[in-house]
């Protein structure tokens, strides 16, 4: 089997922008795109801090736009999900069938020890492409709670990304359910706009730093529910009410909208064992934004103190892009940069290699 060029493993803003840029450059990029084709924006309304949207756009129309552009330049593009991969040697193996018995979603919702024991299972038969170079931008979930309504209303009240929908609440009642940076910050986002926040948490203290608890105590906007949990998101068209249950005890409250700040999750159990993460499932780049990036960057510098191959991951040949990379700002815009950078690197290493 001869092996391609590039394989880029994931289709949020980061994998297509790769994808443009790796085409342009004539790699004829592979992308497998996952079974949720178009990662998180498919799940936005309106994009309205994308640059270049005067008016905005619909998510899922902007992630078709990237996807025509690259397929434009020559990406192929495979709707499939990558079930394993093989890094230990190159070319690097990937697989993208499962074997009779075995259930895509065990990918999604199943237990670490539930989906290493389908990957044992897939690498039992010979791999289905190999790769000369990869990159890695299988972005990030938003954690959800799994409450009665949230599924229901989610993008029609219920939102993960205040930064991105703040503005469609003007002058509206909304809850904040968390206790982190990501609670604070979302809920400051929201102060702009709303007449009223509510912040529910399970505890009675916050864990989000002091100067932004701070910040977020001192606005006449904010109220906080301490210990105290959402049970269920109520609504017709879009939400209505909220139950909370404080102390054991639950109560009812009018609310124009849900916003979840309870953490992201970056997408990386295929590549567990394959390559170095953060303890937080984050794919370790030489760009990645903490002591162990900081190690890695010193370690890869040229004779000219410059980084070499910034988003190289700990296996050479294998770089990483947007959310699955990103533990501070998740925004489409710099999952976008992040892929095009990937690209550049990725171009510029197999070149090295030639
Ligand atoms: P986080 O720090 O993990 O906080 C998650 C919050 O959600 C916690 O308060 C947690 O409660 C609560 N939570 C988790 N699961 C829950 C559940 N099932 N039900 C109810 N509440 C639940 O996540 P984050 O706020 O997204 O921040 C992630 C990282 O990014 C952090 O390192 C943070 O410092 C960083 N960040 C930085 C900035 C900034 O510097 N501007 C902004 C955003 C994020 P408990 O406290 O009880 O565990």
């Amino acid at each position: 089997m001869k092996a391609e060029k590039l394989v880029i493993i994931g289709s949020g803003p980061s994998g297509y922008t790769a994808a443009i840029y790796a085409a342009r450059a004539e790699l004829k990029p592979v992308v497998f795109t996952g079974v949720e084709s178009g990662g998180q924006l498919m799940y936005t309304n309106e994009v309205e801090n994308f640059p270049g949207f005067p008016e905005g756009v619909v998510g899922p129309k902007f992630m078709m736009g990237l996807r025509s552009q690259s397929e434009r330049f020559g990406a192929e593009i495979k709707d499939v999900h990558v079930t394993a991969v093989d890094f230990s040697e190159r070319p690097f193996k990937l697989w993208t069938h499962l074997p009779d018995g075995e259930n895509i979603e065990t990918y999604k919702n199943g237990s670490p020890k539930e989906v290493a024991a389908t990957i044992e299972k897939v690498k039992k038969d010979e791999p289905d492409m190999l790769a000369e170079s990869i990159i890695i931008s299988t972005g990030a979930t938003a954690i959800r709670l799994g409450v009665p309504g949230e599924k229901k209303f989610f993008g029609q009240g219920v939102s993960s990304c205040a930064v991105c929908d703040a503005a469609f609440y003007k002058d509206k009642n909304v809850f904040v359910i968390g206790g982190g940076d990501s609670a604070m910050e979302d809920t400051m986002a929201l102060t702009k706009f709303v007449s009223k926040v509510t912040i529910i948490h399970r505890r009675d203290s916050f864990r989000a730093s002091k100067i932004m608890v701070d910040r977020v105590l001192k606005n006449k906007k904010v109220t906080v529910l301490w210990n105290s949990e959402l049970k269920e998101i109520q609504g017709e068209h879009g939400v209505k009410k909220v139950i909370i249950t404080t102390d054991g005890k639950d109560k009812e409250y009018a609310s124009d909208g849900v916003f979840l700040a309870i953490g992201h999750r970056p997408v990386t159990n295929i590549f567990q064992g394959q390559l170095e993460l953060l303890k937080s499932g984050y794919v370790l780049t030489r760009r990645t934004l903490t002591e162990q990036g900081l190690e890695k960057a010193t370690k890869a510098l040229d004779d000219k103190k410059n980084i070499q191959f910034p988003t190289m991951t700990s296996v050479k040949g294998v770089f990483a892009a947007g959310d699955v990379v990103d533990i501070r700002y998740k925004q489409a815009v710099t999952a976008a940069g992040m892929g095009c950078e990937a690209a550049l690197d990725a171009e510029r290493w197999l070149e090295n290699q030639e």
